[in-house]
């Protein structure tokens, strides 16, 4: 499959990982959009929250589970962080393969809501 995601998943693409484990995950966005800006995704290729069904919502689930522990070794549970998953065209989501950003490390500006470049 010509998926991103999908490729550093299995080793083909190199990523900065911070946790693996059979089901999960997680690297260092190549573009930080903070001083701490980790991707977790499945090993299982979910295109969106669009695509999530029933019998892979534990895996969502997990993910809440590793952002969680994350958080607490990259040192931002105290501080705090945000979780966000990016879906579609209007949510500007780039690429294909289901994603949480954690970002923290900083004092976030507020959400973005509509852009100047909406449609
Ligand atoms: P989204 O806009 O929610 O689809 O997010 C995609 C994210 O993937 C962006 O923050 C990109 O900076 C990040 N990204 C793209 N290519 C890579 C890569 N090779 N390694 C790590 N992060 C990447
Ligand atoms: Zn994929």
């Amino acid at each position: 499959m010509d998926c991103l995601f999908c490729k550093i998943i299995e080793g083909s693409i190199p990523s900065n990982k911070v946790f693996e484990n059979e089901n999960i995950v997680a690297f260092h966005d190549i573009q930080p959009a903070a001083p701490i800006h980790v991707l977790i995704i499945p090993k299982v290729h979910i295109a969106s929250m669009n695509e999530v069904s029933p019998e892979n919502m534990p895996i969502i689930a997990e993910i809440h589970q590793v952002a969680q522990k994350l958080a607490v070794d990259l040192g931002i549970a105290e501080s705090g962080f945000r979780l966000i998953n990016n879906c579609g065209r209007d949510g500007e989501q780039t690429v294909h393969h289901i994603h949480f950003h954690l970002l923290g490390g900083a004092k976030l500006g507020a959400l973005t809501g509509i852009s100047n470049s909406h449609q």
